[in-house]
């Protein structure tokens, strides 16, 4: 096929986050045809059912210790109950704001949409729901990903994250099962707002693959605060009864929840795409196959995101978009960096971490841990519990900082701070040169002089 054939230059499949910019991008900046198919909503995860509703969520709940603390610091305020309904509204009409500012960003970019389903049905032509057929030269799968259960009996009637957003009323009683982001997240916001929260976590620690020693304090943290945390614990059956559902888990405890949340992972959103039909391959689990440029197996279909299940997190979706536009319209081939990727968990307190755990560090090579624990000014004149953890990770051999990770309120805007110096490879020492902000909880940062192990 010459060029001159295609309707598009590029056709983009989902108007999230990383398929809205890389299609703004090439439009807007490189002048190039392009066309986007959207079968929800404009935003995708990030702004319609994942990052940003729950920040807001975040802030929501951050008020029951904010009305606390004010108390303690002389303040005569009283704290009513949280009123889901008003909330709520308010959230939708953030939600709406924003998808409307994606589709104007596209229309004003020039960018075609379309408000369909699109599978492809060659290497260069997608199929729309409404029956129309498009060619392309390049195609973006740009799909995301979607919450995934187990498949265990009365799961359909459980809750997940997709759910929370667009509930009625705020549950009285929730299980949450699982113990990665998104289940510690919902345990905290939830707990914040007044539900009576259980977690059961099948492994013997949540929040797996983060350092060991930051997972059991955000858990100490959790459990202090009230949420009741079970580990090495999982649902064996469960059945829907007056008061929600009855819920046995594998420790022989029988319990009944108003509501259940299944938390337990997510799964690349490739099915009924054609995609393996015209040679795209997918691996196991169903994300797309792609090179260090999101090139698939098909040269002319590029893959980025959470479908393509590398780094699932907006920014990383938002740079694999800008990487490829970059590499197909702008010449200059672009792979995507996912070394030393910063990112923090909300839960209350947050986790910021980035680079290694101390244990990868520990078998890679020597190394130094530095490490401290405190009550923050803020929480200690308040007289409420909860402490604040900071460790830094440091190769013995050339002194530079491997690993970050903090847990502390604010910890996310910390570690992006902290992220910079360690992608540009900074060292214990230039940590230690750089004078402190005082008072501060990040100033130990620059200010931890011993090591608390070595290896
Ligand atoms: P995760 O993969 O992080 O966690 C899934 C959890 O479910 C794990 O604890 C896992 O246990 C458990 N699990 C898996 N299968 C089962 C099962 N059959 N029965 C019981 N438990 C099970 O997924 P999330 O859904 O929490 O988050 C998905 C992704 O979304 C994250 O990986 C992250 O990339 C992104 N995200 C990022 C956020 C952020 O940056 N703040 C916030 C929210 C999401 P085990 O550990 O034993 O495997």
């Amino acid at each position: 096929m010459s060029d001159t054939v295609f309707d598009y230059d590029l056709f983009v499949i989902g108007g999230g986050s990383g398929g809205v910019r890389a299609a703004r991008v090439a439009a807007a900046e490189y002048g190039v045809k392009v066309g986007l198919a959207e079968e929800d909503r404009y935003g995708g995860t990030c702004v319609i059912r994942g990052c940003v509703p729950k920040k807001l969520m975040v802030f929501a709940s951050g008020y029951r210790d904010a009305f606390a603390d004010a108390r303690a610091y002389g303040w005569e305020v009283d704290d009513g109950p949280f009123n889901w309904h008003t909330f709520s509204g308010k959230l939708q009409a953030e939600l709406d704001r924003l998808e409307g500012i994606y589709k104007s960003l596209l229309d004003k970019a020039g960018v075609e949409r379309f408000e369909a389903r699109a599978a492809l049905k060659d290497a260069h032509t997608v199929t729309l729901s409404t029956g129309e057929e498009k060619t392309a030269k390049h195609i973006l799968v740009a799909t995301g990903g979607r919450p995934w259960r187990p498949d265990i009996a009365n799961a359909e009637k459980t809750l997940v994250s997709d759910d929370i957003f667009n509930l009625k009323d705020l549950p009285k009683s929730m299980l949450i099962v699982g113990g990665g982001y998104i289940a510690c997240e919902f345990a905290c916001i939830l707990h914040g707002l007044g539900v009576e929260v259980s977690l059961w976590y099948r492994g013997a620690q949540i929040l797996n693959g983060f350092d060991d020693e930051m997972r059991g304090f955000v858990a100490d943290e959790m459990r202090a605060r009230g949420i009741d945390m079970h580990s090495g614990e999982n649902v064996l059956e469960m059945e829907a009864s007056d008061g929600g559902m009855v819920v046995k888990s594998s420790h022989g405890q029988e319990k009944t929840f108003e509501k259940v949340f299944y938390a337990t992972g997510r799964l690349p959103n490739t099915e009924d795409m054609g995609l393996e039909g015209i040679g795209v391959a997918l691996a196991q689990g169903g994300a797309i196959k792609v090179d260090n440029y999101s090139q698939t197996a098909v040269p002319s279909v590029y893959a980025i995101g959470d479908v393509t299940d590398r780094v699932n997190l907006t920014p990383v979706a938002i740079r694999e978009g800008m990487a490829f536009v970059q590499t197909v319209f702008g010449g200059e081939p672009t792979p995507v960096d996912h070394e030393l990727i910063a990112s923090a968990i909300f839960t209350q307190p947050e986790m910021g971490t980035v680079g290694m755990t101390e244990e990868a560090a520990m078998a890679q090579e020597p190394v130094e841990i530095y490490a401290t624990s405190f009550k923050a000014m803020q929480t200690a004149f308040a007289e409420r519990e909860g402490r604040v953890m900071m460790k830094l990770i440091v190769s013995k051999a050339n002194r530079t900082v491997l690993g970050c990770h903090i847990v502390a309120p604010q910890a996310g805007e910390m570690i992006q701070l902290a992220g910079i110096a360690i992608k540009m490879g900074a060292t214990k020492e230039q940590f230690d040169q750089t004078c402190a902000v005082h008072p501060t909880m990040s100033e130990e940062l620059v200010t931890m002089r011993t090591p608390v192990r070595t290896s």
